[in-house]
């Protein structure tokens, strides 16, 4: 088994693997969208099979670059993949989550989604969204929903819902330079059963040219950005969505799970990005 079958449990017991790959900014810009599609295939050929996309990214034009990148494939291949979207928050009420969820469908060709999360929260009423999210559950348009940026008091006025319960994981802005969660919302999502999936893990690749990143790396034969993804994935409870589109960055991030830091590499890194030592407000980007 490679490394990228490395897995995490849902709720329901389903597994979906620790690594991924975001599509944000892709979609947007036509003279792209080949390459864009190329990388996609090129991510799922090296054995990624969890993807990231949203109706946001591009208004669409992500998730037509992911159902480019998935079109002819037989149902078994497709069941293979676990596609992750999102509906806006502006889209939340009831009506407009079943009619944004037949819309990223179509603009995937594909007839499910693995994961619907709510991007992040909006004016719509939890228990509206709920209602539409177990709608398409139940019809089997989408298998799994979740939320994303969503703080320790979002969860637990969402899981006060009907049906709030299932969620299957929080979205949320982690990695080295943005360790804020680990006060309350890491820990509450660990007690609670949900995985969390962290976005931008390599903040935006701003994590490179770290002096104590790059003296790990060069211990470790590898770069800045595999420390810092290693870092990630090495947390209990956590996968993480790296977004690239250069087949050499897919290579390097599928690597990166087979890093193993040692004690002196946490060491170095919690005195370079300390954990918080108190609460505070969640990050977004
Ligand atoms: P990211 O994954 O932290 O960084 C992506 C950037 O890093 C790209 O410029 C990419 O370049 C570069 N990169 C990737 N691997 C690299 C490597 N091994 N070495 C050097 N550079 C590398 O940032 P992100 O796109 O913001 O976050 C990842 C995904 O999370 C998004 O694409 C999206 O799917 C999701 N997301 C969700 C939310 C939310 O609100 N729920 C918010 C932000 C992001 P190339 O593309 O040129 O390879």
């Amino acid at each position: 088994m490679g490394p990228v079958m490395r897995t995490l449990p849902l709720p329901g017991g389903e597994t979906v693997p620790v690594l991924g790959l975001g599509t944000w900014y892709m979609g947007e810009d036509a003279s792209q969208f080949d390459h864009e599609v190329s990388a996609v295939r090129y991510a799922m050929d090296r054995g990624i099979r969890l993807i990231d996309t949203a109706e946001m990214y591009g208004n669409g034009g992500a998730e037509e670059v992911v159902g480019a990148a998935i079109n002819g494939m037989n149902a078994a291949e497709r069941d293979d993949l676990f596609i992750v979207s999102k509906v806006l928050p502006s889209n939340a009420h009831y009506d407009n989550v079943i009619r944004a969820c037949e819309n990223s469908l179509n603009r995937m060709g594909t007839d499910h989604i693995d994961m619907y999360l709510l991007h992040w929260q909006g004016a719509a009423p939890f228990q509206e969204t709920l209602d539409a999210f177990e709608t398409l559950k139940s019809s089997g348009k989408i298998r799994h929903f979740g939320v994303s940026n969503f703080d320790s008091a979002d969860m637990a006025e969402w899981l006060r819902c009907d049906g709030g319960k299932a969620t299957a994981t929080n979205q949320i802005l982690y990695n080295l330079s943005r360790r804020g969660v680990e006060w309350d919302l890491l820990p509450n999502c660990k007690k609670i059963g949900v995985p969390v999936m962290a976005y931008s893990p390599l903040e935006q690749g701003r994590l490179q040219g770290d002096p104590v990143l790059a003296q790990i790396a060069e211990c470790h034969g590898v770069t800045e950005l595999q420390i810092a993804l290693a870092w990630v994935v090495a947390q209990p409870n956590v996968m993480a969505i790296p977004k690239a589109v250069n087949p050499k960055h897919i290579d390097q991030n599928i690597a990166a799970l087979e890093i193993t830091l040692d004690a002196q590499d946490h060491a170095l890194l919690d005195a370079a990005f300390p954990p918080p030592t108190g609460p505070s407000h969640l990050e977004m980007l």
